[in-house]
């Protein structure tokens, strides 16, 4: 009770009804709740989902602050094309979607950031994550998958602390989340990215669909097995996160992801950047 919620929202299903639920709850908790959107910068896709979303958030009601891509980086992911080629836009439009977030909550002076991921999206990332033999995302998959967020960490080295996440959805299966919206009749944007083709997380995707239609527990076992892993320590792991040396946020090497990935795209050399961290 009495803490502040950045809710991230995007116009979608997801964080449609996150929203919705939390403004009920957060009625009877006394939660302090605002919607907090990321303008990734992809013409006829956000823009169209954030209309969606103003109404949504003017319905509940709920403050709605915007942060853009553009504004806190200078690149809109429509502008990554040159840079990128063929590449997936996804891992620097999540990893610059991940800061924005992260930077606005901050400012907004939010004790929390309650993201819209439910059971089909923590099964999918379990999965995608054994399938790139990321064991540092598995872990965090893992960890993620038994609802543990990033912990506050204040800490000299780092000016500004982390803020913790939720995924109060992360139970719910996608069949519930969309029957939810359609018996409240909520309104949201349902178009997908043009860029999503291009993005591995669709290989993972379509594998669970398929595994699912075999066997419908699939998606709750995969989120169960992510839950009791026992992952063992990454070489290197347990060093203190520090700074940003660019721009302060925790960081566990001398730049933080969204650092690296900027100075990569300003100098030119983004394809060089994703490679070198395994991205
Ligand atoms: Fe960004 Fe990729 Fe999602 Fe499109 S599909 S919004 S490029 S992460």
């Amino acid at each position: 009770p009495g803490d502040a919620v950045a809710v991230a929202a995007s116009g979608g299903k997801d964080s449609t009804v996150l929203a919705h639920v939390l403004a009920r709850l957060g009625r009877r908790l006394g939660l302090r709740l605002a919607l907090l959107a990321v303008d990734e910068g992809i013409a006829g896709y956000r823009d169209a989902a954030l209309r969606v979303l103003r109404a949504a958030g003017a319905a509940l009601p709920l403050p709605l602050a915007v942060v853009s891509h553009r504004e806190l980086f200078g690149w809109a992911v429509d502008q990554l094309g040159p840079a990128l080629g063929r590449r997936s836009r996804c891992t620097v439009c999540g990893v610059f979607r991940r800061h924005a977030l992260e930077r606005a909550a901050r400012e907004m002076g939010a004790d929390w950031i309650a993201t819209g991921h439910n059971a089909d999206d923590v099964a999918e990332t379990v999965l995608m994550n054994f399938l790139r033999g990321d064991v540092a995302r598995l872990r965090r998959a893992a960890n993620e998958a038994w609802g543990a967020t990033n912990e506050a960490t204040p800490s000299a080295a780092a000016p500004w602390p982390t803020v913790p996440r939720l995924k109060p959805l992360r139970h719910a299966s996608q069949k519930e989340i969309v029957l939810y919206a359609h018996f409240l009749g909520l309104p949201y944007a349902s178009a997908e990215c043009r860029h999503a083709p291009l993005a591995f997380r669709g290989h993972p995707r379509a594998l669970l669909k398929e595994l699912e239609a075999a066997r419908p527990a699939a998606v709750a076992a995969l989120a169960h097995s992510g839950r009791r892993l026992a992952l063992g320590a990454a070489p290197g792991a347990g060093a203190a996160p520090g700074a940003c040396g660019r721009c302060g946020a925790v960081a566990s090497g001398e730049l933080c992801m969204a650092c690296v990935l900027l100075a990569a795209l300003d100098r030119g050399r983004p394809k060089l950047a994703l490679g070198k961290r395994g991205l």
